[in-house]
């Protein structure tokens, strides 16, 4: 069985490979066993997010009611942002998508601004309190991004295709509900755009056009609670250290190896786990979790 049906999956998130660089194997038992649980600290994180996101973009009110009105929803909603990119030199929440080892993947980035006539990626991170995340905390969003920043590239230079994201997602089969086309309608847009055709072509002409993309990515740390910017993190896009993080994580897709768990200079991060002791009891049972 690929690790792909075991976990029930169709496509891998960019968040999923993010969490492998936390801990894979408790990125695996959230989709064995769930952990469902928002924190409170969580929930804040969420409505920031769509906080600021109401903020740059204009929320689009349609309510899918199938799996092909939530894809025309999802590109819709990323292709007016991206024409935000262009009137007001940035914007928010645009999901991306690409095609990496033979796997499918999806994200959505949380910012895209013009910086000095190039398109910068950009990702907000909240965090419980001032204090400046660790190098261990760091290197998850640090791999986020750069993820997201390869799937653009991606997409410009013709990597992946309308073509490859139409096998992917089967849109060409897709029709969208005759209740969701009300809902278009009713938003004065035209007939002629009501379809998943429409939708996925701008979309991808909107990614192309949308200007450089540059080397330099951004991790902005926000306090949830105050709202206030903790720190602004830069650093350079690498293809070198991607394409190594990409050896990595795909080996664990493609089932060659199993899920790790932290090392043992990392077993701290066992104490913020809900699997410990339970599903997971690597480090369980030693006496001294530094
Ligand atoms: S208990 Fe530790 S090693 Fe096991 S899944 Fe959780 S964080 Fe990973």
């Amino acid at each position: 069985m690929s690790v792909l049906t075991m976990l029930n999956k169709k496509s891998i998130r960019v968040t999923d490979i993010a969490s492998q660089y936390w801990c894979e194997r408790q990125m695996e038992l959230r989709y064995l066993y769930g952990d469902k649980k928002k924190t409170v600290e969580e929930k804040k994180g969420t409505l920031l997010h769509e906080m600021l996101e109401n903020e740059t973009n204009v929320p689009v009110l349609l309510e899918p009611k199938s799996y092909a009105d939530y894809m025309y929803k999802t590109l819709y909603t990323s292709s007016i942002a991206l024409s935000a990119l262009k009137e007001n030199g940035r914007t928010r929440e645009v999901q991306v998508f690409g095609r990496m080892e033979g796997f499918n993947l999806v994200g959505k980035i949380d910012q895209l601004n013009f910086r000095n006539e190039v398109v910068t990626v950009e990702e907000d991170k909240t965090r419980a309190n001032d204090n400046l995340p660790n190098a261990a905390q760091m290197l998850p969003n640090k791999i986020q991004v750069m993820f997201y920043r390869s799937m653009l590239e991606d997409i410009q230079n013709g990597t992946y295709t309308l073509e490859d994201f139409r096998k992917a997602y089967y849109t060409e089969r897709l029709v969208l509900t005759d209740e969701f086309r009300r809902q278009l309608a009713a938003m004065h847009i035209e007939q002629s755009k009501h379809s998943m055709q429409y939708v996925e072509k701008e979309f991808f002409s909107k990614v192309k056009s949308m200007g450089e993309i540059g080397d330099t990515l951004y991790i902005k740390y926000i306090n949830q609670f105050t709202e206030d910017t903790i720190k602004i993190y830069k650093f350079q896009y690498s293809r070198a250290e991607l394409e190594k993080s990409k050896e990595f994580v795909f080996k664990y897709w493609k089932g060659i190896r199993k899920a790790l768990p932290v090392p043992k200079e990392e077993k701290w991060k066992c104490n913020y786990c809900v699997f410990f002791g339970k599903q997971c009891k690597v480090w369980w049972g030693q006496k001294t979790i530094s």
